[in-house]
């Protein structure tokens, strides 16, 4: 069998690591559509910004692997498919496989500020993206991050420096809508940066450096836009198969063509723990698709039945959260000390999804509890921590 993987990003490289460990019998081509060998894009925006990282650190593949008889690594990207011909087309060629694999992650999204010349506005998706905005914020003693999310408050804890002013504005009424009201605030309280919520911003103005908007002048030598991620669908709606939202796959990551496949964050399919259909954001759902892609391609196909998880680095506080919730899940907060807490969320007594705040080993556990079926919230209060609840239920 020969197949063509689209991408060779997080979720395209969990692929194969996936098929060559399981012994693939067939060819691979992996459409690459960045300059650089594969590598992980956490720390772009964690021990990168902070130069405290080198490219080597990034690298995503083990050499076995990445120089693996069975794959044929391509630097073109890719145009078009033709599912019924098994057919890529990039610029330069036409490709014939037997299955196609979209892995094609998501871009930034973009504004367009008027005034805002192009040099002072940055993004951080790519390697490239992160080395120009490394380059450029030497020289800025005003930097302003526009957005709400994990990537705002990792953006800014990263270029924390004493010379440096940084804001965070954010068009809604709440910072970090991802977590409960608890997490948000202690994360909020943590980090260096000035924040403002309802800030619509109107345009530049070059003569001041400086953001105009409904709330006033936000000084700004340079502006961040971490404003959410758009799915790279293109590929596949001009073959009939994605939509703005995704790519929708069923829990084998099968889309409805037989021929094509998609994983990562650009597939929308059910997620078993939430109860319906999300395209979620994190390496565990890169990996966890990749490896489902992989069970299937390799005769031994196993439904989607990961228990998302996610991290991100904020400064001094490591948040790590188990599960997936709806923002209107109730929280319930076990503190242990000030600087670590366990968030619960839930709906009724049902536990949807477990924040921790600098204490992995709860995280661990809310992993292992969610993996052995339903979480109460009555048992998690009553057992006073996570790990307590697990170690209890094993004996
Ligand atoms: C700065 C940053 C920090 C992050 N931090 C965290 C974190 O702390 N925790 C966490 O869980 N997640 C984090 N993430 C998210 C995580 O990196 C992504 O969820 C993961 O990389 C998704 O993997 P993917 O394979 O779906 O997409 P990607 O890794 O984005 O790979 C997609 C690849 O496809 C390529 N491509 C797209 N279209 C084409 C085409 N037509 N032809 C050829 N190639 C194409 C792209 O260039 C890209 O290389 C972070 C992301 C960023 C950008």
């Amino acid at each position: 069998m020969r197949l063509g993987i689209v991408g060779a990003g997080q979720s395209a490289c969990t692929l194969l690591a996936e098929l060559v460990q399981g012994e693939f019998d067939g060819q691979i081509l992996v459409f690459n559509g960045e300059p650089h060998r594969p590598y992980r894009r956490p720390p772009l925006s964690k021990s990168w910004l902070k130069m405290s990282a080198d490219t080597d650190t990034l690298r995503l593949l083990p050499e076995p692997v990445e120089n693996h008889i069975s794959i044929q690594w391509i630097k073109e990207w890719v145009k078009s498919i033709q599912p019924d011909n098994g057919e890529i087309h990039t610029e330069q060629a036409s490709y014939q496989v037997d299955q196609i694999i979209l892995a094609t992650g998501t871009r930034p999204r973009q504004l367009t500020i008027e005034g805002l010349p192009s040099e002072t506005t940055h993004v951080i998706r790519t390697l490239d993206d992160a080395e120009k905005l490394r380059q450029h914020v030497d020289h800025a003693e005003n930097i302003t991050v526009i957005g709400a999310g994990f990537l705002a408050f990792e953006i800014a804890a990263s270029l924390n420096h004493p010379d440096r002013t940084i804001r965070i504005v954010a068009k809604g009424n709440r910072l970090l809508p991802q977590v409960s009201l608890k997490t948000a605030h202690r994360l909020v309280d943590s980090s260096p940066a000035l924040t403002q919520v309802d800030t619509k911003i109107e345009s530049y103005d070059a003569n001041s450096k400086s953001l105009t908007t409904n709330r006033g002048p936000v000084p700004a030598d340079l502006v961040i836009v971490a404003a959410g991620a758009i799915p790279n669908t293109e590929v596949a709606m001009r073959c009939g198969l994605g939509t703005t939202d995704g790519i929708v796959t069923d829990v084998f990551m099968q889309t409805p063509h037989p021929k094509v496949s998609a994983i990562g964050e650009v597939s929308l399919h059910h997620q078993p723990h939430l109860g319906k259909s999300k395209r979620v954001e994190s390496i565990s759902e890169a990996n966890d698709s990749a490896a489902t892609c992989a069970k299937r391609l390799l005769g031994h196909p196993v439904p989607f039945g990961a228990i998302p998880w996610f991290w991100s680095d904020q400064g001094q506080l490591k948040l790590q959260i188990a599960g997936l919730c709806a923002r209107s899940d109730d929280e319930t907060c076990l503190i242990f000390s000030d600087t670590e807490c366990v968030v619960i969320r839930h709906c009724g007594d049902r536990v949807t999804a477990i924040e921790a705040i600098n204490v992995a080993k709860e995280f661990m556990a809310a992993r292992r509890l969610f993996e052995c079926g339903v979480v109460s919230l009555s048992a998690l209060v009553e057992a006073g921590s996570v790990f307590d609840l697990l170690q209890s239920s094993r004996s």
